[in-house]
Parts: C-alpha cells; sequence; structure tokens
C-alpha cells in the first residue's frame, strides 16, 4: 500500500503563495507517470497504533459503501472549478469503492481508475490538462472503447497515519487549463474529505465503546482518537484507586462544521486549541480535555461531593466554552453542549463512561444545559440498541410486515389510495410501534434498505395481485426517508422490484416528510424527478407541522400534500389550528396540488376538512391501518358499490 510520508504535515502553501516547486512540476504528470500502489514499499514494522488507525478506518469507509455526506464534497468540486464530473474514489491494492461520484460519468470504470490510482501514488494533485482524445486501448473487453476524459486532476486521499486510501478527482470531457490556484484549492478540499474520513473512524469507535457498554463482545476501541480513550482510562483508574470523584463529559461544539466551511480547517484549528487553553486555564477542576470526533470533545474533572455537584460544575464548565474566542483577525463564540457521568457512580472504565457522556450528551433538554446520565437513559439506550440489533431479522423473517391504511375521495366516499405503515411483532419487545423503530435504524445502513425494500415488495405484490383479480387497484403510498432518495442505487432497487413483479410505476406514491427533503434540495429534486419520471408520484407528509415552505411545493415535483394529523385534530379546538390549516390548502391549491387530510377521527374533524376543500381524508374514521385481506374485502366492496352506481336502475342522471 502506497503510503505518503508527509501526511500530517502536507503542503498546504498559504492562498495567493507562488507556486512550489512540487506541486507545478509533478502536476504536469501524464498517464504512465505514476508509481504503481504497491505493499512492497511499506515499511516492515508498521506502528500498532497506526495499523489499527488504518485498518478500522478502512473498514468504516468500506463498510458505509455510499455516503450521502461525501457527496457534498464532489458537489462543491464541480462547482468550485465548473467540471461536469467529480469523484471519490477509494482503493487499496485489491479493490475500489466509488464512495462519491458528480455528474456524468465521463470514461470507462478502469481509465477513471488507473487515473486515480496514479494520482494516488504522489503526494501532490496529478493533472493532465489535455488528454488526447482516441480510444481506450487499456479496455479489457474485445471492443475498444470512446475515451471521453480530456482533462483531469486528481489528489491522493490518505488516512491520519499517512496511508493512501483513495483519491478525490475533477474530470472535463474538454481540455483545460488548472492554474496554481485551482491546484492548491483541490489540496484544501483534499484535505477537508480526510477530515471526513477521520469521522468515520470516531464514530467506529464510539460504536466499539458503546458495545463494550452493553457488555456485547466488543472490538477494542481504536481510532485516531485513541489517545483521549487512552487517557481518560488513565485517569479513571488513578481517581479509582485514590477514592476520587470524576466527572467525564463529551462536550459538542455545534456550530463547529460550519464555522469549518466558513474559515477552513487551518483556523478552525487555531482557534480550537485557543478555546481549549481558555478552558484548562478557567478551570482548576478540569484535569484533561480532548477531542474525540470532528465536534465531539472528552474531558475528565475533579469534584467533590454528589452527582448534583459535578453537573454543575460541567455547566459552568459548558457557558464558559460558549464565550467569545479570538486569534489574529476572527472572534466567534462556539456552541456547545454537554452530556455527564460521574465515576465512579456510572461505571468504572473509561470507555463506558466516555459512551455514556454521550448518551447522556443524546438526551439534551430544549435549553441546552448539560445533561447527566441517569438509568433511565440507561434503559432507552438498551432498548434502541435492542431494536436495530433485532431489527434486520426481523424484516427477513416477516416479523416486520406492512397494514394498508384506506384514503378516501371527499368528492365521492371512493376509495383512491393506500397507504402502507410497518407493523413489528417481536417475540420479546413485543409490538414496537414505527414511530420508536423507524427514527433509530440507520437512514445510511442495510436494515433501512431492508425496511423500504419490503415495503416496494409489498406495494408491487398487491398491486399484481389485484390486476390478476381484475380488481380496482387503488394507488399504494411508501413512506421514504429522505436519505434513502440521496442513494444512488435505491433507483435501481424501485426499477428492480417493478419489474420482478411486472407492475407498472403509475400506481406507487412515495411520501416525504418537510423534514427529509430540507437538506439537499437540488440533489433531492433531482431523485425525486428521476422517480417521477418513471410515473411513479410523490406525496409530501406532515405537512403543516414543521417547515411548511412553499419552496418545496413549487421546486420538487410534488403532486400530493398531506395535511398533517396534528394540524387537523387541533382544528376543533378553536384557535390557531384552523387558520393554519386553512393557510395550507390555500397554498397547496395555489400550486394544484391535491391535499389529503391526515388523522381525521371525527366527524366534525371529517366536515371541516372537507369544508376547505381538501380533496381526500385519511383517518381512523374512515379506515383505521388493516391487514392485506381486510383491504381485499375492501376492494371489492367498493368494486361493488361502483357496480351499482353504474347501474342505471340505481345510479342517478
Ligand atoms: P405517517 O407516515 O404520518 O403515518 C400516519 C400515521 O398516523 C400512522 O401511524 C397511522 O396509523 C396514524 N393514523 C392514521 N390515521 C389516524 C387517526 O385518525 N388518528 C391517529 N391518532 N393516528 C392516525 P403509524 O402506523 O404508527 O406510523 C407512524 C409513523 O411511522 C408514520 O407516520 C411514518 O412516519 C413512520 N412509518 C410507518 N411505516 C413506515 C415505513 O414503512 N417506512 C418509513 N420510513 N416510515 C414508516
Ligand atoms: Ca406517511
Ligand atoms: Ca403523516
Amino acid at each position: 500500500m502506497t503510503k505518503r510520508k508527509n501526511a500530517g504535515t502536507r503542503d498546504r502553501p498559504e492562498s495567493g503563495a507562488p507556486t512550489t516547486a512540487g506541486l507545478d512540476g509533478e502536476a504536469r504528470a501524464h498517464a504512465g507517470d505514476g508509481r504503481p500502489a504497491s505493499d512492497a514499499s511499506d515499511p516492515p514494522e508498521l506502528k500498532s497504533l497506526d495499523a489499527r488507525v488504518g485498518e478500522l478506518l478502512r473498514s468504516e469507509l468500506w463498510d458505509d459503501a455510499q455516503e450521502e455526506r461525501y457527496d457534498r464534497f464532489t458537489r462543491l468540486a464541480a462547482r468550485i472549478f465548473d467540471a461536469p464530473a467529480a469523484l471519490i474514489l477509494l482503493f487499496d491494492a485489491h479493490r475500489h469503492l466509488f464512495k462519491s461520484r458528480f455528474g456524468f460519468q465521463l470514461g470507462r470504470e478502469s481509465q477513471e481508475l488507473e487515473l486515480c490510482r496514479q494520482a494516488g501514488a504522489q503526494g501532490t494533485p496529478v493533472v493532465i490538462e489535455d488528454l488526447a482524445p482516441g480510444v481506450d486501448s487499456s479496455a479489457d473487453t474485445a471492443v475498444s472503447q470512446p475515451r471521453n476524459i480530456r482533462f483531469f486532476a486528481g489528489q491522493a486521499l490518505c488516512a491520519d497515519n499517512g496511508e493512501v486510501v483513495g483519491c478525490v478527482a475533477l474530470m472535463d470531457f474538454k481540455a483545460r487549463g488548472f492554474d496554481v490556484n485551482a491546484r492548491h484549492t483541490l489540496v484544501e478540499l483534499a484535505l477537508l474529505v480526510e477530515e471526513e474520513f477521520n469521522l468515520n473512524a470516531a464514530m467506529a469507535s464510539t460504536r466499539a465503546g458503546m458495545a463494550e457498554l452493553l457488555d456485547r463482545d466488543a472490538a477494542l476501541p481504536s481510532a485516531t482518537h485513541i489517545i483521549a480513550y487512552e487517557k481518560i482510562e488513565l485517569l479513571v483508574e488513578q481517581a479509582g484507586n485514590a477514592g476520587r470523584k470524576l466527572g467525564i463529559f463529551y462536550l459538542s461544539l455545534d456550530n463547529l462544521y460550519d464555522m469549518s466551511l466558513a474559515y477552513g480547517p487551518g483556523r478552525i484549528q487555531a482557534m480550537i486549541n485557543r478555546w481549549m487553553d481558555g478552558l484548562r486555564n478557567h478551570s482548576e477542576n478540569l484535569i484533561y480535555i480532548g477531542r474525540l470526533s470532528e465536534r465531539g470533545f472528552v474531558g475528565a474533572f475533579e469534584f467533590e461531593g454528589d452527582v448534583r455537584a459535578g453537573r454543575r460544575l460541567c455547566e459552568q464548565l459548558r457557558v464558559h466554552a460558549q464565550q467569545e474566542v479570538e486569534h489574529e483577525e476572527l472572534r466567534f463564540s462556539f456552541e456547545a453542549s454537554a452530556g455527564l457521568c460521574v465515576s465512579p457512580d456510572h461505571g468504572d472504565s473509561g470507555v463506558a463512561l466516555i459512551g455514556r457522556a454521550q448518551l447522556a450528551h443524546e438526551n439534551q433538554s430544549w435549553n441546552n444545559e448539560t445533561s447527566l446520565f441517569n438509568a433511565a437513559i440507561a434503559k432507552r439506550f438498551r432498548r434502541r440498541s435492542a431494536l436495530r440489533t433485532r431489527f434486520e431479522a426481523a424484516v427477513e423473517d416477516g416479523s416486520v410486515h406492512f397494514h394498508g391504511q384506506p384514503i378516501f375521495a371527499n368528492a365521492d366516499g371512493a376509495l383512491v389510495g393506500i397507504e402502507l405503515l410497518a407493523r413489528w411483532q417481536d417475540p420479546e419487545l413485543g409490538e414496537v410501534s414505527p414511530n420508536e423503530f423507524v427514527p433509530v435504524i440507520d437512514p445510511e445502513k442495510g436494515p433501512r434498505r431492508a425496511l423500504v425494500a419490503a415495503a416496494l415488495d409489498t406495494a408491487c405484490r398487491y398491486v399484481a395481485a389485484w390486476q390478476a383479480r381484475s380488481q380496482f387497484v387503488p394507488y399504494i403510498t411508501i413512506n421514504v426517508s429522505g436519505a434513502e432518495l440521496f442513494r444512488q442505487d435505491f433507483h435501481e432497487l424501485v426499477e428492480d422490484r417493478l419489474a420482478h413483479h411486472g407492475v407498472s410505476a403509475e400506481h406507487l406514491v412515495f411520501e416525504l416528510t418537510e423534514r427529509s427533503v430540507i437538506r439537499d434540495f437540488e440533489l433531492m429534486a433531482r431523485s425525486l424527478r428521476r422517480l417521477t419520471d418513471t410515473g411513479a408520484r410523490i406525496a409530501l407528509d406532515d405537512f403543516g407541522s414543521g417547515y411548511s415552505s412553499i419552496a418545496y411545493l413549487t421546486r420538487l415535483p410534488i403532486s400530493i400534500v398531506k395535511l398533517d394529523k396534528r394540524v387537523v385534530q387541533q382544528i376543533d379546538a378553536q384557535g390557531p389550528a384552523e387558520e393554519l390549516a386553512q393557510g395550507i390548502v390555500a397554498l397547496a391549491h395555489g400550486q394544484q396540488l391535491a391535499i389529503v387530510a391526515e388523522g381525521v377521527e371525527t366527524q366534525a374533524q371529517w366536515e371541516t376538512v372537507r369544508a376547505m376543500g381538501c380533496e381526500y381524508t385519511q383517518g381512523f374514521l374512515l379506515g383505521r391501518p388493516q391487514s392485506e385481506d381486510a383491504l381485499l374485502a375492501l376492494i371489492a366492496e367498493q368494486r361493488s358499490n361502483a357496480t351499482e352506481q353504474a347501474d342505471p336502475q340505481t345510479a342517478p342522471e
């Protein structure tokens, strides 16, 4: 494996600085100039810490396949450099993985890979300003492929231990220049991507810590920030031996990421150093503070008294952490939130205590005050972990299945659609509500994928079965998370399932909440358009519960808005809810969108939403979520109603 020797101190000239020989000279390397990646160049005795960090980072990065957060960088790269294609590629001696790809695929994958491997072999950017057009003779198929990459610029990506793990690259289908400023910017961008890699490692170490908390077998936490873990471990042991109390806190600088984007990681690091010094000077009790993840810090302080005294001290630290920091011409304040646990009260190992402080931190109250670990937090965490662990198998063995809730037209009472809602009956955990398990399943991991795949299968199976009986087919609605839509393989999954069941996409509606569409408007719009191009429709769920921006309605290809049940249910309580509902209805109708009023439980609510002009109703009053058989009966009933109405003897003119 190629190693970059100067990883920690990579040349990063001040902006506007004259060209360094290395940057400019090597940057003109052409195909064939790069050293091949080779395991043989490794020094035989890798430091164990380095090896552990490298391994962990690699497995994290490779396991997680495509992650939406890396798309930010490729998108940004394409935008900054006005290039039609950008990618982040991971590779080692044996394999490669496109971690993120933005824009067009200009060349063959083998050509991209070859260029990226060349870039990986250099410490400085590899730029090919004009790769003559021609045929790709390296193509491993009998027929040579046209080669469309005319321009290439790539910068190696390294793990913290200096090992090259991939490359960030830009490509264009026309020849172009790439001046020294552009090269500097590409190096800066690579540094940002590397910081994101570190986050993967930190997440792995946190997970390992949490696993230990559950008393399950856990891989030893090893990460770039292992020093912090080891330090806390040592302090806990020493305090335990001396019979002293120790507060272990997790402190998050919540605006750190935005600050890094605004001011650049180098300047922010200087601010952080200032900030840490400030904290150390502020409190004599503070005996350690170190960085754990991109925005997370861990620390320890000594104190006397009960846990409440510890919490008071931690809160003082947190408040101090928000004081203005000044460095050179920069001045700003961090936003800090904290979680705390106490040794020996809450545990006697450093890893477990850090994990517990993080859990306490997740359990923030509205006012952001230091949150203290307690038994209820521990219990919730254990249940959440159990849900996570058992979920995927539950989808596979069928204990997660779907009920369908009917949606009716207000004009004539006809059944028009069915929303699929997940149900999970677990032998140990009992009935688990989707409100509980959906949010805890990591949106970027396999189990969430298993849920949406199961929903798609169920929807297609229903449609195929109803069509086979020549029955009326209501549309079927599937709930999807925003993260799912950011995955490039989501569309393949949809197409695959539709083709498998021989069903047309026109029968499907995908429901997304407002919250999930705000993350990346442009990317989301593109993904949604790809869905609507197939004939499927999009509904915006829980509208009125949050931001309710008109921008969602005008800029995304949405055809249905679902009025949130919390709004609907407050309508008869007299008050602002009715006005809000009316406003939302006007907003949606202004865009020619149909409205489904959700959660209608009473006759009065139903009358109100009809009077407001909502076209459709879904709620317990008209029909609960029900099993496949019950839905079949409902559809048959609809059919006979429709026949009766069509009968000239019974139907009015
Ligand atoms: P949602 O998408 O807003 O679904 C509507 C929820 O309101 C359902 O709760 C439904 O049973 C409930 N509901 C419908 N009519 C009434 C009514 O008249 N009164 C009351 N009180 N409730 C009513 P459910 O099934 O518990 O699902 C809760 C949430 O879990 C869903 O809210 C959705 O966000 C999520 N969810 C459920 N299934 C899935 C799924 O397959 N995938 C994803 N990603 N999320 C799901
Ligand atoms: Ca829904
Ligand atoms: Ca809803």
